[in-house]
């Protein structure tokens, strides 16, 4: 539920409303704005009595708030939130590319890759260890192993790292992994984001390949719900009636979620379309409508890549995406 209070309003009133509510297990949460102040009530406000608190003289509107996301919610958080990962920020203005191979497959790989990709441009190196394939028969990653590799890279290139988790069992090997991904399969997996909410590390969710935005935001909420609001959204594709790309890159969430919530979204035009050539447009696309970041596959030697090698970049071609992102930011942000 949602006060407006009056212009003006006589700050002991206010603190008396406020102290009524808490004494009924209300939290309240004041935003200030330049033009108004809010109350925002977290709590079971369902036995509050709304006609009682609209005929006060301090109020001027009341409003029982349909959505179910709290912590999430841009409402009781105007403020973009900010995600520091390693000096590295993310979100309110502050943009960043997570690029790597889709898998990790050997050291020279991911130490090379890791290499190209940060000359070109990328702060935070990503890379499978542990992969959700369809087919229980196709490459399931490295895991441990993988991991101990990408650790190996982030060494080497001082690159924070970003490596998706599967099971709650594993959280243990994670534990020197930056930031911790869960993958749009397990978007939903309410068990695993519970115990991802009780770590203090940031966690990039990926939406459901089904998932409305609500549902996304939902997913959020239980990580958040639990502590941890170092949450970053990443908009990866969703399925739709269209074959011809893998997924349909819903860049209209990207400016959606940004009024809904005040987490930065990234977006992964590499998933989104799983066509390489695509993935530049795609890109300019993204930080044209405001992403905060974009997370991008490339590889070495993509027609060997043991996962997604149709819709990796090359070093090079990434390369060229990041120029161009850049000046198109550089751009938007001068309109
Ligand atoms: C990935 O990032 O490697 C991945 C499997 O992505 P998604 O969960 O979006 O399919
Ligand atoms: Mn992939």
């Amino acid at each position: 539920m949602v006060v407006i209070l009056k212009d003006g309003a006589d700050s002991k009133k206010v603190k008396n409303l406020t102290d009524w509510l808490e004494n009924q297990k209300i939290s309240v949460h004041k935003v200030i704005g330049e033009y108004q102040t809010i109350l925002g009530l977290i709590g079971d406000t369902s036995k509050i009595d709304i006609d009682l608190i609209q005929g006060l003289d301090i109020v001027e509107k009341v409003k029982r708030i349909s959505e179910p996301y709290k912590n999430a919610n841009r409402k009781f958080h105007p403020d973009d939130t900010i995600i520091d990962v390693g000096g590295h920020k993310i979100g309110g203005g502050n943009f960043q590319y997570f690029a790597g191979p889709c898998s990790v497959e050997s050291r020279e790989q991911i130490i090379s890759i890791a290499k190209d990709v940060k000359k070109a441009g990328a702060n935070i190196l990503r890379g499978g260890a542990f992969k959700p394939r369809t087919s229980p028969y196709a490459f399931q990653g490295m895991r441990a192993e993988g991991l101990e590799l990408l650790l190996e890279a982030k060494k080497e290139t001082g690159m924070p790292i970003v490596t998706e988790i599967m099971d709650a069992s594993h959280l243990d090997l994670f534990e020197n992994v930056d930031i911790i991904q869960v993958g749009a399969r397990n978007m939903q997996n309410f068990e695993l984001l519970k115990e991802l909410g009780r770590i203090d590390k940031p966690i990039f969710l990926k939406r459901g390949l089904c998932a409305t935005l609500q549902e996304f935001l939902m997913s959020a909420e239980y990580i958040m719900a639990e502590g941890n609001q170092k949450v970053i959204l990443c908009e990866r594709g969703i399925r739709t009636f269209e074959t011809a790309t893998r997924n349909t890159l819903d860049l209209s969430a990207v400016a959606m979620l940004h009024e809904m919530t005040h987490l930065p979204v990234v977006v992964d035009p590499s998933h989104a379309s799983g066509i390489a050539r695509l993935v530049k447009p795609m890109s300019f696309a993204a930080a044209a409508c405001g992403a905060d970041g974009l997370m991008i596959e490339v590889h070495n030697d993509p027609a060997k890549a043991l996962c997604d090698g149709p819709q990796a970049l090359r070093p090079e071609e990434f390369a060229e995406v990041t120029r161009g992102v850049n000046a198109i930011r550089e751009t938007v942000n001068n309109l």
